[in-house]
């Protein structure tokens, strides 16, 4: 189920939305390859009848799975929008889709969703990046010094 919300029940008084939102109804997977949205979504909101448009606000919340950009380990990334309002006209050229007198909050939670998505998801911010292109790195540095030292303690024998 889509999270709507009655417009005629908001005639006589507001409406609490609690709960959570699968995953699926927000198709938010493949829009990103490092971006996984298998969660469901929580919310916590009261949706209200203002003149000619519903106003809904409250707080919502998803983890994302994500994958690091440069070291590609897992980790999660929480989205938390709070306060999170969203503003459906009833009338107008911006008029809400309103079916069977329900009006979909899903659309404008998607959008502000997607809008907070990492650009480049990265573990940590210190992330070094895949770990055998590290210790290439430190084995050619150590090797150097080893040399070093080797000819040094030679020097120090022959003199
Ligand atoms: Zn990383």
């Amino acid at each position: 189920m889509p999270l709507q919300v009655n417009i005629r029940h908001l005639e006589e008084k507001d409406a609490s939305l609690r709960g959570e939102l699968p995953a699926a109804e927000l198709e938010l997977e493949n829009t990103d390859e490092l971006i996984h949205a298998r969660r469901p979504l929580r919310y916590e909101l009261t949706a209200q009848r203002i003149g000619d448009a519903v106003l809904a606000r409250g707080w919502i919340e998803l983890t994302l799975d994500c994958e690091c950009a440069r070291c590609l380990k897992p980790f999660q990334h929480r989205v938390r929008l709070d306060p999170w309002t969203a503003h459906l006209p009833l009338h107008g050229p911006e008029k809400a889709p309103v079916k069977d007198d329900l009006a979909d909050l899903t659309p404008h939670i998607r959008e502000d969703i997607l809008l907070e998505f990492p650009q480049h998801p990265l573990c940590g911010a210190d992330c070094a990046g895949l770990p055998n292109r590290g210790q290439e790195k430190k084995t050619k540095g150590g090797s150097q010094t080893e040399g070093s030292s080797a000819w040094s303690a030679l020097n120090k024998l022959k003199f």
